[in-house]
Order: C-alpha cells, then sequence, then structure tokens
C-alpha cells in the first residue's frame, strides 16, 4: 500500500499500548513476547471477511470490536486467560478514517480484557480481518471439547438466537437490542475462566448450539440430547418473533458468541452460585448420553428437527 500502508501502521502503532510482558511490540519484524512460566500459551485465530462474516456496510467501529470479539470468545471457550493479539488487515483502499472508527471499537474491547495488539499485516485487498488472540491457562488446566461423560449436564451461557434474529431484521431493524447482539457479541472470558473449576467440556456457539454442540459430542465420543424448549431467549427475540420462528434461530442461528459445557450433575449448585457471581444468566439445556450425534427434543420427548445445522463455509446448498 505505498506510504499509506506505513501511515496507516503508525496509527495503529500509537495507540496499542503495551503490558509488561511485551519485550518488544509492532514496530519490528516480529514480536518478542514473554509468556509466564508454567503456564500454557492458548493460540487461536479468526478472519472476518466482508459480506460473508458481517453486512456489507457494518460500521468500522462495530468490525473492529467484533473481530476481536470472536477471537476472545474463543479464549473463553478454553478458559484461558487473554494477553495478547495480532491484526491483519486487508483494505481495498488507505483510509486513516476507517483505521480510527475500526481502533475505537478494537481498542475498546482490548482494554475491558487488558490485551494488547503487538503486531499484524496491513495489505490492500477485498475487505477482510484477520485476527490472532493469544492467553494463558495453567498448565493441563485448558477447557476442552473432548472431555464431556454421558451423564453431565449441558448449559449455555446468556440467550440463543439473537444474532440470527438481527440478521433476519437487517432491513426493519438496524438499531436495536439484536443489532447490538450482532455486532457487539460479548465474549464471555470471566465466565470461561471461572468454568475451569467446573466443566467437563465447553465450546464457544459461534456456528449455531446444535452445530458446536455437535464437535463437543463427536470429541467426546458421546450423543447429547437437548431440550429445544429450554433454550434461553432475549426478551427482545421473544418481542420480535413468535416461538416457532425463534426456535431455529436459538438451536442452529450462528454469532451467538455464548458459552456452551458440560458439567455433572453434582456441580448445578456451584453452576447457580457463578451464575449469580457474574452476574449472568447460565442455563441446563439438556444432557450427554451414550450413543453420538446430538438429538433435539420438545418438552414432550418427541424428537425436534432443526431446519439448518449451523452455519458451513463450504457448503453446497
Ligand atoms: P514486514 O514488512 O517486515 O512484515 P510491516 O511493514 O508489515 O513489516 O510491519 C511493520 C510492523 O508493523 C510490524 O511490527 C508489524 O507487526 C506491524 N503491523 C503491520 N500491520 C499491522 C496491523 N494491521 N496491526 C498491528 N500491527 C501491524
Ligand atoms: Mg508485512
Amino acid at each position: 500500500m505505498g506510504a499509506g500502508e506505513f501511515d496507516l501502521i503508525a496509527r495503529i502503532r500509537a495507540r496499542a499500548g503495551t503490558r509488561d510482558d511485551i519485550v518488544l511490540g509492532i514496530g519490528d519484524d516480529a514480536a518478542l513476547l514473554a509468556p509466564p512460566p508454567g503456564r500454557h500459551l492458548v493460540v487461536t485465530a479468526d478472519t472476518l471477511n466482508d459480506g460473508v462474516h458481517f453486512p456489507h456496510g457494518t460500521p468500522p467501529a462495530d468490525l473492529g470490536w467484533k473481530a476481536l470479539a470472536v477471537n476472545l470468545s474463543d479464549l473463553a471457550s478454553m478458559g484461558a486467560e487473554p494477553a495478547w493479539c495480532t491484526l491483519s488487515l486487508s483494505l481495498p483502499r488507505s483510509d486513516a478514517v476507517w483505521i480510527d472508527g475500526f481502533l475505537d471499537g478494537f481498542l475498546a474491547l482490548a482494554r475491558e480484557h487488558g490485551v494488547v495488539l503487538v503486531g499484524g499485516d496491513t495489505t490492500r485487498g477485498p475487505l477482510s480481518i484477520s485476527v490472532t488472540a493469544m492467553g494463558f491457562v495453567d498448565a493441563g488446566r485448558a477447557l476442552r471439547r473432548d472431555g464431556a461423560r454421558v451423564g453431565d449436564d449441558i448449559w449455555v451461557t446468556g440467550t440463543l438466537g439473537d444474532a440470527a434474529g438481527a440478521l433476519a431484521l437487517l432491513e426493519r431493524d438496524p438499531v436495536g437490542v439484536l443489532r447490538l447482539r450482532l455486532d457487539r457479541p460479548t465474549p464471555r472470558v470471566e465466565a470461561g475462566r471461572a468454568l475451569i473449576d467446573v466443566a467437563s467440556a465447553c465450546v464457544d456457539v459461534s456456528d449455531g448450539l446444535l452445530a458446536d454442540l455437535g464437535h463437543v459430542a463427536t470429541r467426546s465420543g458421546v450423543g447429547a440430547q437437548v431440550e429445544i424448549d429450554a433454550l434461553p431467549a432475549s426478551d427482545a427475540l421473544c418481542a420480535a418473533f413468535d416461538a416457532a420462528t425463534r426456535m431455529p434461530m436459538q438451536a442452529s442461528g450462528g454469532d451467538d458468541y455464548e458459552l456452551c459445557f458440560t458439567a455433572p450433575a453434582d456441580a448445578r449448585a456451584r453452576i447457580a452460585v457463578l451464575a449469580s457471581s457474574l452476574d449472568l444468566r447460565i442455563t441446563r439445556i439438556g444432557r450427554m448420553v451414550p450413543g453420538e450425534g446430538v438429538h433435539p427434543v420438545r418438552a414432550d420427548g418427541e424428537p425436534w428437527t432443526p431446519p439448518r445445522r449451523g452455519y458451513d463455509h463450504f457448503a453446497t446448498s
């Protein structure tokens, strides 16, 4: 991007901030970082593409927030404490106003979690934002997808389907509560860290509850039975859609960024305490069962067939 590229990088560097464990941040060929001894480094990366992962025309500040949020959500699902991130930007043109807006959102969320931007790349091309986030977890203590056991309860934080609802209302309701859930998801970082002592397995809900819970079932070698009528819905979602329309959004809509976790039944009291101390709704939605796959059922026990199971970027139909 010629001179523009260095101008943009200078703007980013000026606002990046620092932490004690950063030996060398933005400005050299690579960053030098000092992970704490005895802890595991947790690393995750996620890309947002224009028109695929966000509606074309989404304000840059919302994009900045979301690009980091989806990565912090992955760290949260591992029970990690976020520390550092990198940012690779592909931009159609060198645009200082766009960068400043983007950083407003990105750095606001970074500051909330003590995360510092330590490097990245800036190129010209179709709008695409790629973030790598790094954090720490005590060695051997990370939450994983493969720890669920038959008989474990299945839980989910927050509410489901808000982002899917916002997408369905895109034209009619561009600024409502649901739209905020789509554009500014809340990564459940504190919940993830607290769940280390409680959960047997954990995943963040990015592609739709049933699809993501399916990963836990597969990796754990067990099945999952989900009570569809127990899935938590926000007041805003209930106000906007009837139950029949809402249900597939909650079960299979993407972009929730809540945590779905499993825990032994004797952890119920501890989870209730945790929910109140975090001031976060945590809802029991089913249990792990012998067999394989995810089995959604109605309150009367009848199977429920979802219209679609999450978002697959390479699906042909
Ligand atoms: P190089 O050509 O050696 O890869 P760059 O000119 O791409 O170096 O980057 C210079 C410095 O700016 C590096 O420290 C890099 O990590 C950082 N950087 C580049 N783009 C970004 C960005 N979008 N966000 C944060 N840091 C960036
Ligand atoms: Mg470079």
